[in-house]
């Protein structure tokens, strides 16, 4: 059985749903791939563009520190004035004040001795193993960032923070005649580099968890500090020709990660320092996912409003064919009065409905003109059979009867006796027997002709009709002869019967002009007899003593037996 019923209603909901699906799931398909794609791409891009925009800054502020430097110890009077001029110290404490974020400015002597400092700091102890003083004899220098070795002790450190670290900024100082007189140094406190990036950061950074990293040329994170030692930059070797790459960190979690190169800003000394801007992946996709959730929400939407618009739609079609349906039905039992009306459907299902009305009129129509010809047929076989019966009851009686005079013939006389003898076995009562026959009657033929003779037969027959009781029977068993039968009739009644047919006929008055008369053979039939024509013979043999004894006569069976007393 299918989920569910095969409806109109129930496919047009289906479809309507594909569609939703067909047209959304592309779309949702395109967000998780193809923007996801673009969007990382263009994020990639523009944190490279904020990475070089940090870089920039940062080293064109390096430049100015240095630059601050260089200029200073061009000054006349880093020129020219005494090494122990009191000047010096006023000079290094106003430029301080000017960068607030110098943590000492000093000036060392050839020999690597400090002669002068912000806040007297170092004053009169020896550098010159210092990088900064090393370099600084030879020419500009700046120092990588380092942790604070002599004036880590001497400046005051704020709580919670790990070692105070600076960068170094270095130059030579000269007379006016280009010898050596010392050198002069900042040190840079890295809160600095903090300043720089702050300003740089975008205003939503920590919503968006984006980070900016300095990273020195040992792909060591630098900034910000404290970082852990394992957080390792990516090598610069992965980044593509965008200058983003997607980077795990060594943390397993992928990042967007975008770099820039720090320009360098002292010919011939090279930093290596990177701005990295990183991002987690999530995080970056998370406005794919939010368009996701609202491309999902407004299919689910979407498909949920369709389905029920198409289940609408569809009940506004379906359930008018539902009612036509079982209208068609109650026609169908047999309810004729149904009409097929529809009234509130659409158009096409009135029309529907009108077409089926139209078919079950023509259909009704039919049965009744079908049911009218069958009960006509049914009419026609009935009338039928009737006549066939009236010609069968004419016929048995044709067959019965004898045309020439209407009496019972020979056939029927064979009924009656057949009849008579057995009613006579089952209640005992006996009947008369007559055979008659007309006396000369060939030479009435002879005289008369076959006519005269058929004239006389009739005569002879009304006669006999007139002469016995309704219940007698009388029939023309032969040419010119005749049987009746008596029912329940003794021997002496059948004997005067006899005589009286025997004297009616004689008085009688024939159609032509001779006189016509009969004999007549009496016997009985009695319950003895073995069969019916035993008592046919007996009277026959009474006939034909008739004849011999003159004609015009009865002649009788000498008178029975009584029959035994009944039991
Ligand atoms: P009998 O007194 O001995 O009876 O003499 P009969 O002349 O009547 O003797 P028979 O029985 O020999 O003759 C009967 C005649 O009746 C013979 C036949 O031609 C005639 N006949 C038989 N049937 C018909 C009939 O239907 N019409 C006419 N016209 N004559 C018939
Ligand atoms: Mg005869
Ligand atoms: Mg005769």
């Amino acid at each position: 059985m299918p989920l569910l019923p095969n409806s109109f209603r129930n496919r047009l909901a289906l479809l309507f749903i594909g569609l939703v699906l067909a047209l959304g799931l592309p779309t949702y398909l395109y967000l998780n791939h193809i923007y996801a794609a673009q969007l990382i791409g263009d994020r990639g891009r523009a944190m490279g563009d904020l990475a070089s925009a940090v870089s920039a800054v940062l080293g064109e502020n390096l430049r100015e520190r240095q630059r601050e430097i260089e200029l200073l110890a061009q000054t006349p009077l880093y020129r020219r004035a005494p090494l122990d001029s009191p000047e010096f110290q006023n000079s290094l404490e106003r430029v301080q004040k000017s960068y607030p974020q110098y943590s000492w400015i000093g000036l060392a002597d050839p020999q690597g001795t400090v002669r002068a400092a912000t806040g007297d700091l170092l004053v009169g102890q020896s550098v010159k193993k210092r990088p900064w003083f090393i370099h600084g004899l030879q020419g500009a220098f700046f120092g990588d960032l380092h942790e604070a070795l002599l004036l880590a002790k001497l400046l005051p450190s704020a709580e919670g923070q790990g070692p105070v670290r600076f960068i170094d900024f270095a130059s030579p100082v000269r007379d006016d005649h280009g010898n050596l007189r010392g050198v002069l140094a900042a040190h840079a406190h890295w809160r600095w580099a903090g300043d720089v990036v702050q300003v740089m950061t975008p205003h939503d950074a920590v919503e968006d968890a984006l980070d900016i990293f300095i990273v020195n040329q040992d792909d060591v994170v630098i900034y910000p500090e404290g970082q852990d030692k394992a957080l390792l930059a990516p090598k610069p070797g992965i980044f593509n020709a965008q200058a983003y790459a997607i980077h795990d960190w060594g943390s397993g979690t992928p990042y967007v990660t975008a770099m820039a190169p720090v320009r360098e800003f002292i010919p011939g000394q090279t930093l290596g320092w990177r701005i990295v801007v990183r991002q987690p992946r999530e995080r970056t996709l998370a406005d794919v996912q939010a368009l996701q959730r609202v491309v999902l929400l407004s299919l689910a939407g979407a498909g949920l409003l369709f389905l029920v618009l198409a289940w609408w739609s569809a009940s506004r079609l379906s359930r008018p064919l539902e009612r036509l349906a079982g209208l068609a039905h109650r026609i169908e039992a047999g309810d004729e009065k149904t009409r097929l009306e529809v009234e509130d459907a659409p158009l096409e299902i009135r029309h529907l409905a009108g077409a089926l009305q139209g078919m079950a009129d023509a259909l009704l129509q039919h049965q009744e003109a079908l049911a009218e010809s069958n009960a006509q047929l049914e009419r026609k076989v009935a009338e039928r059979t009737a006549a066939l019966a009236d010609a069968n009851a004419e016929l048995h009686q044709l067959a019965r009867r004898d045309a020439l005079t209407g009496l019972a013939n020979r056939f029927a006389a064979n009924e009656r006796l057949e009849s008579e003898f057995l009613r006579m076995k089952r209640h005992g009562r006996g009947y008369g027997l007559l055979m008659l026959d007309i006396d000369f009657f060939k030479r009435i033929n002879d005289t008369l002709g076959h006519a005269g003779g058929d004239q006389v037969l009739r005569h002879v027959a009304n006669e006999l009709r007139g002469l016995v009781r309704e219940s007698d029977f009388v029939a023309r068993v032969g040419g010119e002869e005749f049987m009746v039968l008596l029912p329940e009739t003794g021997w002496q009644d059948a004997g005067r019967v006899a005589e009286k047919i025997r004297a009616g006929i004689a008085a009688s008055t024939p159609p032509v002009d001779r006189q016509v008369t009969i004999s007549v053979g009496v016997a009985l039939a009695t319950p003895a007899q073995e069969d019916m024509d035993q008592a046919v013979r007996l009277a026959d043999a009474q006939l034909y003593r008739a004849k011999e004894e003159g004609r015009n006569r009865v002649a009788s069976v000498a008178e029975p037996e009584a029959p035994p007393p009944a039991a």
